[in-house]
């Protein structure tokens, strides 16, 4: 049984899904507590991950490109880096969005409790508290937000050289050579970041390409514009052993591209993939089923086997993004406020915030043929593109896929600077069920990137023989 004064919505773990289900929760009109083991608030998102990262990116990103503007005549001097100050810089915008979120948890009077929460019933969950203290709170509803933790590749020494992204964030010196361990998003986004610092890099992936799940042709020039950057690209290959030595991680490798030689390196970052919190917070004391893993299943409306506790974001499933915890977050609130919502996104654009940026989302042409789908394609080359050529920047394209039927968009991707911020206009034509005449007769304004999204589907448009 729950007592009177127990929370309406008690919610574990603040990132992106936990605060933004609290507070959504608390503009109901319901009385929350937010439960979360570090003091400030915005999980892994704020605190290492999407934000620190994408500042680090901002800022060589900009120093590549003043690079760049040497062969139009302006030329800067060697760029002098002070590690310090580019922390400072990271942890100052962290700093500021965290903060922003206390604000935002203070004026809509949910109750934060800091301490790591464990359920011990279906109606309570204690939380030791870091003065030693454990405070018992009883909840009529729960919203299980407890995230993810990088994977750790068990035969891999315990040294302050091998690194996950957390560690490879600190940004605490720049290596001369660094190997990537997992060629997905996060590995390549740090890469990219200590490259244009100076590390001469090395990337190891299992599959048989970098970047899985995106478009191989927007890959291919990603792949191009980087190849400066990789001393060795091993595909189909694995790291099997490490040794820490005095002069470096010595590290074997198994596979198709393996060197035969262990290879020596000054950084090792481990960006194998991410593994949900489900089963550390005594979510089977409250009856909620946990997969072996650790995912929790949840319905459309985000809710676990046991009616009353939800669970949302990273734990309850691929893609482990902010933006789908977000989305995963406001269902569960409004439903245990008694709305009709649920989750129903037709699609969750995907970006790698690389230099160019690669941002896919919905069917992908290779998608479309494994499963039979009669597709028709629409390019656009930015070397065509007057803005792209005027920003010196002209190696990306657009491309949109439609059913070849309805003509409908069935996908898209980009890639090219500026990438992720383009796809949102393919992600509401999906959403809208947009054709390739909608788009292609919307006026783009010029002369921008996003012009090429309405020049794809013209493409598309003119290569369609039923259409005027
Ligand atoms: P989390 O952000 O993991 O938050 C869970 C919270 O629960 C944490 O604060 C944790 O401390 C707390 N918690 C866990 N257990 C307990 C407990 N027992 N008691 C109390 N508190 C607990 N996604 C994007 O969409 N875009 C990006 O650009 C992007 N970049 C990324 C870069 C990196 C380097 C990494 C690592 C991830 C990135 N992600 C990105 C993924 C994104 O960070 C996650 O998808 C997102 O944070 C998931 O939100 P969440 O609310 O499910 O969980």
């Amino acid at each position: 049984a729950v007592s009177e004064d127990a929370y309406d919505v008690l919610v574990l773990g603040a990132g992106p899904g936990g605060y933004s289900a609290a507070f959504r929760a608390a503009d109901l009109g319901l009385k929350v507590v937010l439960v979360e083991r570090y003091s400030t608030l915005g999980g892994v998102c704020l605190n290492v991950g999407c934000i620190p990262s994408k500042a680090l990116l901002h800022n060589v990103a900009v120093l590549e490109e003043a690079k760049h503007l040497a062969a139009n005549g302006i030329v800067f001097g060697e760029p002098v880096i002070d590690l310090n100050k580019l922390r400072d810089y990271k942890d100052s915008v962290i700093g500021k969005l965290t903060g922003g979120l206390a604000g935002m948890a203070k004026a809509r009077k949910v109750t934060v409790v800091t301490g790591v929460g464990e359920f011990s019933d279906s109606h309570h969950l204690s939380v030791a508290k870091p003065d030693g203290t454990t405070q018992v709170l009883a909840f009529k509803n729960a919203i299980i937000a407890a995230g993810s933790q990088s994977v750790k590749l068990p035969f891999l020494p315990e040294d302050d050289r091998i690194v996950d992204s957390t560690g490879a964030l600190q940004l605490k010196s720049i290596p001369k050579k660094m190997l990537i361990v997992g060629g997905g998003i996060i590995g390549l986004e740090m890469g990219t970041v200590y490259s244009a610092l100076g590390a001469r890099l090395d990337v190891v992936e299992m599959q048989d390409g970098l970047m899985q799940g995106a478009d191989r042709d927007l890959v291919k020039v990603w792949q191009k514009m980087n190849a400066s950057r990789f001393d060795n690209i091993m595909l189909n290959t694995k790291t099997v052993a490490a040794e820490a030595k005095e002069d470096g991680i010595w590290v074997t490798f198994e596979g198709e591209s393996a060197p035969k030689e262990p290879q020596r390196y000054d950084l090792v970052l481990q960006a194998v993939g991410r593994s949900p919190n489900g089963n550390k917070i005594g979510a089977e004391k409250a009856g909620v089923q946990i997969s072996d893993r650790g995912f929790i299943a949840v319905d459309q409306q985000m809710r676990t086997n046991v009616p009353h506790i939800y669970a949302i974001g990273d734990l309850v499933g691929q893609p482990m993004l902010a933006h789908k915890a977000v989305h995963e977050a406001h269902v569960a609130a409004e439903v245990i406020a008694g709305q009709k919502s649920f989750f129903d996104a037709r699609v969750i654009p995907s970006v790698a915030y690389t230099d160019p940026e690669v941002a896919w989302v919905g069917l992908t042409e290779e998608q479309a043929k494994k499963e039979g789908i009669k597709i028709e394609k629409g390019l656009f080359p930015w070397a065509a593109s007057g803005r792209a050529i005027a920003n010196g920047r002209d190696e990306g394209f657009t491309k949109l896929i439609f059913d070849a039927q309805t003509h409908r968009i069935l996908g898209g991707g980009i890639v090219g600077t500026h990438a992720g911020d383009l796809i949102s206009e393919v992600a509401l034509a999906i959403e809208m069920g947009a054709d390739m005449v909608d788009i292609g007769k919307t006026i783009h304004p010029h002369p921008t990137l996003g012009e090429s999204i309405g020049m794809a589907a013209e493409a598309a448009h003119g290569s369609c023989t039923d259409l005027p």
